[in-house]
């Protein structure tokens, strides 16, 4: 008698889940990237108990229709990636169809939605992985997702999550990253009915950095820009004078996502390297373009780490582009107004 055996997809979404859903934060960040690679203008995030209880996410994006949203919650489907080769192209943050899947493993959520010019919406619910049957409904233009009781069913992940501020502050990183890379989509972030952010659209990114990190930082920030064929940087530094006791300041994006990269960490420290105190971080935000050919996303499924082509070359253009801004800036002493 053979052993071996092909796992029901219940069990092959908890794996997945296991991977990519740790916490409320992961969902929030699966569950917004959806909506921006849906076009949404705005996007309302409301919690409940850290997320423990509720999440619910709303956008005003393009919509799901009743044929799609049958098959939403079952593993690897997707509407953004069709063969092999599209892997090498890829220009959204979704393409592996595993995030409704995981978090409908180990909650009980609800999609409501309806496409753009319908007349009535649907709605599908599963419970932790069983999947109900597809109804309609009505509902307003764009997606709603709720997410209600996660890690029901995983007792070991339930324990892990942490008290409802914890959850918050990892909940607030998420929204200040996608608010700092995409400052014309309205966020909003809600808890418990009490609002945590309303952050209307605006044109340039420097504004919202002006919201979360204060006017004094903006009024000090330079900017660093570099154009190459298959790379370009548009980044605001702090000059070596503001600085911070940790790296928590130091924001990398990569083609709309934001990302962890120890070569660029180490151009940036590099850049600065002499002019801080030991101990003492920079402030960067860094918004990086390259080519897809040139940067494999695919290296792990919260796809926060990225495997570039040529790390070395990376590594230089950030390096001389941070260098080059900090020898244009003026030393600190020229900016002090003495009445
Ligand atoms: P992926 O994002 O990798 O495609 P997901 O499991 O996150 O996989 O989502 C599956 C599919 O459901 C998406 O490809 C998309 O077609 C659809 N979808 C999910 N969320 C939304 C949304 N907010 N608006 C429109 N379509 C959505
Ligand atoms: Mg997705």
């Amino acid at each position: 008698m053979g052993k071996v055996k092909i796992l029901p997809p219940s069990v092959i979404n908890k794996i997945a889940a296991g991977e990519l859903i740790d916490r409320s934060a992961a969902v929030v960040k699966e569950l917004i990237e959806n909506a921006i690679d849906a076009e949404a203008k705005r996007i309302d995030v409301y919690l409940e108990d850290g997320g423990r209880k509720l999440i619910r996410i709303s956008d005003d994006g393009v919509g799901i229709d009743a044929e799609d949203l049958a098959l939403v919650f079952r593993s690897h489907t997707t509407s953004k990636l069709s063969s092999a080769e599209d892997l090498f192209a890829i220009n959204t943050l979704g393409f592996r169809g595993e995030a409704l899947p995981s978090i409908g493993a180990v909650s009980n959520s609800k999609i409501t939605s309806r496409i753009r010019g319908a007349i009535s919406g649907a709605e599908i619910k599963t419970e932790g992985g069983r999947i109900g049957d597809v109804r309609e409904c009505g509902a307003p233009e764009g997606t709603q997702i709720e997410v209600q009781d996660l890690f029901f069913n995983t007792p070991v992940r339930k324990k892990f999550m942490k008290t409802a501020p914890t959850e918050m502050s990892y909940i607030s990183d998420v929204l200040t990253r996608f608010a700092l890379c995409y400052p014309n989509i309205h966020f909003t972030l809600r808890h418990n009915n009490r609002t945590v952010f309303n952050l209307p659209p605006v044109q340039e990114v420097i504004e919202r950095i002006e919201t979360f990190f204060g006017s004094e930082l903006k009024k000090h920030l330079l900017s660093a820009f570099l154009r190459e064929e298959l790379f370009s940087l548009k980044g605001y530094i702090a000059p070596p004078f503001l600085n911070k006791a940790n790296g928590r300041l130091q924001f990398i994006f990569l083609n709309g996502r934001y990302i962890k990269d120890t070569a660029i960490y180490r151009a940036i420290s590099d850049a600065y390297h002499g002019k801080l105190m030991n101990k003492r971080y920079p402030i960067v935000f860094l918004f990086l373009t390259v080519a897809p050919s040139e940067v494999d996303v695919n290296v792990h499924p919260t796809k926060t780490e990225v495997r570039f082509r040529n790390k070395s070359v990376v590594f230089n253009y950030v390096l001389s582009t941070l260098k080059d801004a900090l020898n244009k800036s003026q030393p600190k002493s020229i900016d002090i107004v003495t009445p």
